[in-house]
């Protein structure tokens, strides 16, 4: 599906590097004074943008992994975590401790881009929130900017992260695909209480919750899917979408009919379940965002969900590795939908 992960080696050789507008010089090849010692160092990180997902997510996370420590917040409020420092921007951060060699950049995707540049030109590797950028072409830019810069950059999708979600995925490579129901709906006041500008233009409306369902469906199809049509309706008095049905088409000769439903107004609990039938006959229910599979009705895998552990660890691998990880797939098909979709008007969406 799409542009699959760029993996990239950093060389062996330590060569401080120069970043423009100012030169950073990082211990990227640090020795250990002795046998075992990187085990035991854990990675200074700051997390920039202290909203919803940060303080439920990635700080309670970071507290207890095993590879990193909180260095530092930044946030434009003022809000701190524990006793590290809080600064206002990041260039007050870069500028005040330059020790600190990564960011996780939690704020709306709409500025990402130039958050994740400025990381970048001061030598940071990075982790980047989904989604990752408004539009395709800032992402491909990153990601070009990181190779370039010799930076770890990662893009992560946290619905991935999910032992049902593997599992799913081997069972149709042997399986084959009849058919897929995504049904992704959940209460936006409960999800993203207050904040407007997922209703901004660019700021993905229902389409924040729904790509993390095409995340899951991108990394488990056994081949390519497009989008043939897409049905978007928005509240009048907003920028975004507050309901998406999508249709999904492929070029397999057999032509699995695949559709999804994104509905932001559920009040009733989540419903987030991918539905599929197998060319064998058997029923896979992804259920719970990910965590849960039942085959024909038989739970096969039920874990707690643990995405922000599992992303975290993957982000030390990919920093021990020097290589980064920026998968499009589920951007793309976003952005497909809004190409093609018609719209419509519905009612005023206020909180
Ligand atoms: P949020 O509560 O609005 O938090 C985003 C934070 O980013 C804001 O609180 C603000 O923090 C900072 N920020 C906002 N505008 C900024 C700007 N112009 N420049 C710099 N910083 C800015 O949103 P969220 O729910 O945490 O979502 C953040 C990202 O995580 C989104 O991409 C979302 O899709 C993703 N995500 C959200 C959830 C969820 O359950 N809500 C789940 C998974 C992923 P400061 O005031 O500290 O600066």
């Amino acid at each position: 599906m799409g542009v699959s992960p760029i993996l990239r080696t950093r060389p062996k050789s330590p060569i401080p590097r120069q970043h423009s507008p100012c030169i950073v010089t990082r211990s990227l090849f640090h020795t250990p004074a002795f046998p075992g010692e990187d085990a035991l160092a854990k990675r200074k990180i700051a997390v920039i943008g202290i909203g919803k997902i940060s303080q439920d997510q990635h700080l309670p996370v970071i507290d207890k992994s095993k590879d990193f420590e909180l260095a530092a917040c930044v946030s434009t409020r003022g809000i701190g975590h524990g006793d590290v420092p809080v600064f206002k921007t990041a260039a007050e951060l870069y500028r005040a401790m330059p020790e600190v060699n990564l960011v996780a950049v939690c704020t709306p995707p709409s500025v990402r881009h130039a958050i994740v540049r400025e990381a970048l030109d001061h030598g940071k590797d990075v982790l980047m929130e989904k989604p990752p950028t408004p539009t395709i072409s800032e992402l491909d830019d990153l990601r070009a900017y990181a190779k370039k810069k010799n930076l770890v950059l990662f893009q992560t999708w946290h619905s991935r992260y999910n032992a049902a979600v593997d599992k799913a995925k081997s069972i149709l490579r042997k399986q084959g695909v009849a058919s897929v129901r995504i049904d992704w709906r959940e209460s936006v006041r409960k999800w993203h209480p207050g904040q407007d500008w997922v209703w901004e233009a660019g700021g993905f409306g229902v389409c924040d919750p729904g790509i993390n369902a095409l995340s899951i469906f991108t990394k488990i199809m056994p081949f390519p899917v497009f989008v043939k049509s897409a049905v978007l309706k928005f509240p009048s008095n907003r920028q975004s979408p507050v309901d998406a049905e999508i249709v999904f088409k492929s070029s397999e000769p057999h032509q699995p009919e695949m559709s999804a439903g994104f509905n932001w107004l559920e009040e009733s609990g989540e419903i987030w379940t991918i539905t599929i039938q197998t060319l064998d006959g058997n029923e896979l229910k992804l259920e719970k965002g990910g965590t849960v599979l039942k085959v024909n009705g038989k739970t096969k895998v039920e874990a707690p969900s643990e995405e922000y552990e599992r992303i975290y660890e993957h982000f030390a691998e990919l920093l021990k590795k020097g290589k980064s990880e920026v998968e499009d797939a589920p951007l793309r098909l976003t952005a497909d939908a809004f190409l093609l979709a018609s719209r419509y008007n519905v009612d005023e969406f206020h909180w």
